[in-house]
């Protein structure tokens, strides 16, 4: 089991970790502020540095088997820490702050684009989701417009928690059909966009984001494409 501490605090870059296990798998640690792959969002990249100075690349994350476990894929050759060494784990944070702002991005297009969520990735400086929606229905400039309207407003956004029981009696805040909810520890993380009035959008994550939707910074809409039957793929990107 490792201490996720990404969780509590996504701006987290770096942690004193100690080395629990390490295999042809990888590496775990007691602790990290290494996101792995899930959700839509890939993971991170970044080093672990030891008492000596020398660093061992991460060039993945990933979970394992057990909840909570975070296997860290180091470079291909790289020496293999002993169990109970101590490391700073630090993580590429200039590429993790993209997934980020990118991640948040992606949650707010899910309010402005009415109809359920198929799919969905985050990438480095782009990201897509796929809408069940009839036919030619969206308007792409309506859509960028919209969108950049709701980043620049600056809206929160906040971490709440709610049980797996209240989850299952509100099935309308699962707006992705692709990816499952983080359900089975008996609670869930929301992640909610907060407006002045009324909740922009509220559905469970279990990924990193940014604090407030100006972080985000303007975006494009790329191409809207056709992926079948009601099913339309919007791709984003950062605008600078
Ligand atoms: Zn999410």
């Amino acid at each position: 089991m490792t201490e996720l501490l990404f969780r509590d605090d996504a701006y987290a870059r770096s942690c004193p970790a100690r080395v629990t296990a390490a295999d042809d798998r990888g590496i775990r640690l007691d602790r990290t502020v290494f996101y792995p792959t899930g959700g839509g969002q890939p993971g991170d990249s970044g080093v672990l540095r030891l008492a000596s100075g020398e660093t061992i690349a991460i060039v993945d994350t990933v979970k394992g088997e057990a909840a909570d476990e975070v296997i860290h894929i180091p470079a291909p050759g790289a020496p293999l820490p002993a169990p109970g060494t101590e490391v700073t784990a630090e993580i590429d944070w200039a590429r993790r702050y993209r997934l980020m702002r990118m991640h948040s991005c992606l949650h707010l297009l899910c309010a402005v684009v009415p109809g359920a969520v198929t799919g969905g990735q985050v990438s480095d400086g782009r990201g897509r989701l796929d809408f069940d929606v009839p036919g030619s229905s969206l308007d792409k400039d309506a859509i960028a417009a919209r969108l950049n309207e709701l980043i620049a407003a600056g809206h929160e956004v906040v971490p709440r928690w709610i049980t797996d029981d209240e989850l299952m009696a509100r099935p309308e805040l699962v707006r992705t059909m692709s990816v499952k909810p983080p359900v089975g520890a008996g609670r869930v993380r929301l992640m909610e966009i907060a407006g002045p009035d009324a909740t922009i959008d509220l559905q469970p994550c279990g990924g990193t984001h940014i604090r407030n939707t100006a972080e985000i910074g303007p975006v494009m809409i790329g191409k809207i494409e056709n992926k079948g039957r009601q099913n339309r793929r919007i791709n984003i990107a950062f605008a600078e």
